[in-house]
């Protein structure tokens, strides 16, 4: 019951603020905030937290996504400092000395600086699956074929087949030759063109492609002569922690999409890079998605930082997200299930074992703070997170969260831990 109230308290004050449509019934409230208990990638609303901010005392940790990031004064300086010129008249220097520096780095002949890391999975989709009747093959949990509105099929007109996602992120081998199609030009059948691959893999917890697979996919993908297309919208993270250059992983693929606006910390921007042909046709195709931006240098400024300056930093997220796990497994490790190998990156999936307490409730706790919290911690945490699949909920480090905040953060998942036993035992 006190869990019951508690909530409900947290989303008057969504409506409150505004957050909400008021409904009335908390179950009405729930479906509006995507809290239903079928929850899975298929319907996966997400709850629509207040946001940072709130009460000055109130201390917000937002681990959200890596994508909440703000420019900081030095991004924002050279943002306003940027030389600029039209750029889809290809004139603007800095949107040019981007496009080079990037390419450099993914060890490519060229790159494209387009809107969104979205845009730039549709247009390499578009560039290797040229003809009507193409496939792409894609891991059933890769954020191409879940998060994307199938835009491969509604915009591109590509078909797509699925492979299993496994938990590493990778691939079964054999099975991904069993989906390539061979009966071309057989009518009945489509012509496969594109693998792609995920790296690091987002809805898997931000787990690393290991090499030797990338390795054997290549050799696959030569045998059968498909093209590969790296999502390695945190591909630095996958370079940091396998402490090797971005170019030694993509020599394995023909094409990348980079994103700078996660934990590189750029307000907008994905870089695709691959063989200068390609790339001449993934600018047509960008215009004709609309996604042509004329004084684009502004942008591209705070790009050039983040692949210059943000880079080193990750290891920092990582350090962080995997001294959350391991306080997970000391708090209680009957309640929480974390597979500490399994935290390589910047993202933590863990799985709340207990019954009595779900991930939407263990995240609702997590982002409301009470006067009793107040006075046993001596001030007011707020840390927002989201549940995920499969029992499991979901947290991501960037640079907005420091060791300390990291430390806000296990304070605040002990306390609601003790709470939570301690109405179990009055429960009885
Ligand atoms: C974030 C993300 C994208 C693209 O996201 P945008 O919000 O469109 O920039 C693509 N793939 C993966 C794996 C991602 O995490």
């Amino acid at each position: 019951m006190a869990l019951k109230t508690s909530s409900c308290r947290l989303l008057f004050k969504f409506i409150h603020q505004g957050a909400v449509a008021p409904l009335a019934g908390q179950n009405a409230l729930r479906s509006v905030l995507g809290w239903s208990s079928t929850r899975g990638y298929y319907n996966s609303g997400k709850p629509s937290y207040a946001g940072a901010g709130g009460a000055a005392h109130v201390r917000v940790v937002d681990l959200r996504s890596d994508t909440v990031t703000k420019p900081g004064p030095a991004m924002r300086q050279a943002m306003a400092e940027a030389k600029v010129g039209d750029d889809v008249m290809g004139e603007d220097p800095t949107v040019n000395e981007l496009q080079k520096i990037a390419a450099d780095i993914f060890g490519m002949e060229a790159a494209l600086f387009v809107p969104s890391g979205t845009m730039s999975n549709l247009i390499a989709v578009m560039v290797h699956c040229r003809e009507r009747g193409d496939e792409v093959i894609v891991g059933d949990l890769s954020h191409l074929h879940i998060y994307e509105q199938g835009g491969s099929a509604q915009l591109a007109g590509v078909h797509s087949t699925t492979v299993t996602t496994l938990p590493d992120g990778t691939f079964d081998l054999e099975q991904l030759e069993s989906k390539i199609r061979h009966g071309y030009p057989d009518p009945h059948y489509p012509r496969s063109r594109l693998v792609c691959v995920e790296n690091t893999h987002n809805i898997q917890g931000g787990r690393v492609l290991p090499l030797a697979f990338l390795q054997e996919v290549r050799a696959l993908a030569d045998r059968y002569g498909l093209s590969v297309h790296m999502d390695g919208a945190r591909i630095m993270n996958a370079a940091v922690a396998q402490g090797v250059p971005p170019s030694a992983i993509l020599q394995h693929t023909d094409t990348v999409s980079v994103c700078l606006s996660k934990g590189l910390g750029a307000p907008v921007g994905t870089m695709l890079a691959g063989p200068q042909d390609f790339i001449s046709r993934a600018v047509r195709c960008r215009k004709a998605l609309g996604g042509g931006m004329r004084q684009a240098g502004i942008l591209a400024a705070a790009g050039k930082l983040s692949l210059q300056n943000m880079v080193g930093r990750l290891e920092e997220d990582h350090r962080n997200a995997k001294t959350f796990a391991q306080a997970l497994l000391d708090c209680n490790p009957n309640l929480f299930a974390v597979d500490l190998a399994a935290v390589e990156t910047n993202i933590l999936r863990f799985r709340l074992q207990d019954l009595s307490l779900s991930p939407c409730e263990f995240c609702d706790r997590m982002a409301q703070v009470s006067k009793s919290e107040e006075a046993a911690l001596g001030q007011g945490i707020q840390v927002l997170m989201y549940p995920h699949f499969g029992n499991s909920v979901r947290a991501v480090w960037h640079l907005g969260i420091s060791p300390e905040d990291t430390q806000l953060a296990i304070q605040k998942m002990q306390f609601v831990v003790s709470q939570h036993v301690m109405e179990n035992i009055r429960a009885q």
